[in-house]
């Protein structure tokens, strides 16, 4: 049987996975990224943990492949990583070519976005439909469109879907341009509402807290208590990511759709003005075929994806 690698590198820790041809997780590990000791060395301990894990498997399977996911801007042609934010350091390193040699197995890499959306296609509720749009809300915005099970665009710089802009004079995102989704749904953008209105609602239970000490998580718990002022941030945040999923829909035509991330736990909250926001602004006849669906597989939605990566890039 066939199995593959997938690993997905974060700023904070490394998941690897074997996942076989037939489906099977056959073993997963987490190692630390520690990215400020460099690539070379992470790249060690994960050609480590490799051998490792083919030493604990079953002799009749045979590697075909690794995939590996990873944030900021890369060269995929070459397999190399060009820069992250959240791996300082790491710039113009050839990530594949330098695990390869280590392994002996064949590296192919690929952004993290797009593989979580590949992993939720194969293993989660995307279930191998043709076509879905997935985006993953967390301190950023991750936004991936798979066409036929194939990460579309036209360009390696493009889907940047978090910074779709949603008001055209709305606050300034990170990206330096005004209104984006980010500055609405992610982790700082959350925080940023919560940071304009809360002298407006003097009786919230946000006025007790440091800016520094709100986080999504809170600002959900509190809504769940009933806090208007947190139902607020919920309810505006849903809007602007139902705007943005509609402009995708009413552009593509895509009818399944799949949010992941850990802004994506406050789903209740979520949800219902997301929804509204979706029958306000999608086309009727597109909107009738529309489900939305929150993501299954949680972190190993990335290393899923980029075992489906690999399995991918040596099938043809
Ligand atoms: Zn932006």
């Amino acid at each position: 049987m066939n199995a593959f690698f997938g690993i997905d590198i974060g700023g904070t820790t490394i998941n690897i996975g074997i996942v076989s041809e037939k489906k099977q997780l056959i073993n997963e590990c987490v190692i630390e990224t520690q990215p400020e000791k460099g690539p070379e060395q992470a790249i060690h301990r994960i050609s480590l943990s490799v051998g490792q894990m083919i030493a604990a498997t079953d002799k009749n399977i045979d590697f075909k492949g690794i995939g590996v996911g990873l944030p900021g801007l890369l060269d995929i042609e070459n397999g190399a990583i060009i820069e992250a934010s959240n791996l300082p350091g790491w710039q113009n390193f050839p990530i594949a070519q330098t695990l390869n040699l280590k392994t002996n197995i064949p590296v192919f890499i690929e952004n993290d976005a797009n593989l979580a959306a590949l992993g939720e296609y194969w293993m989660g509720p995307g279930n191998n439909a043709a076509n879905l749009f997935m985006i993953t809300l967390g301190s950023g915005i991750g936004g991936a469109l798979l066409v036929n099970g194939k990460i579309f665009k036209l360009h390696p710089s493009a889907g940047e879907f978090g910074h779709m802009i949603i008001e055209k004079s709305g606050a300034t995102c990170t990206c330096g341009r005004k209104g984006c989704l980010e500055t609405y749904v992610s982790k700082h953008g959350l925080i940023s509402l919560a940071k304009e209105k809360i002298p407006f609602f003097t009786h919230s239970a946000l006025n007790k807290y440091q800016i520094t000490d709100i986080s999504p998580q809170l600002i959900a718990h509190l809504a769940q208590q009933g806090d208007e002022l947190a139902n607020v941030i919920y309810h505006e945040a849903g809007d602007a990511l139902g705007i943005a999923i509609s402009n995708v829909i009413n552009l593509t035509g895509v009818s399944l759709v799949i949010i992941g991330g850990g802004i994506a736990n406050a789903w209740e909250l979520l949800y219902q003005p997301l929804m509204h926001s979706l029958e306000k602004n999608v086309f009727k006849a597109l909107f009738e075929n529309v489900h939305v669906v929150k993501a299954a597989l949680g972190e190993k939605a990335g290393f899923i994806g980029a075992a489906r990566l690999a399995a991918d890039a040596v099938s043809i």
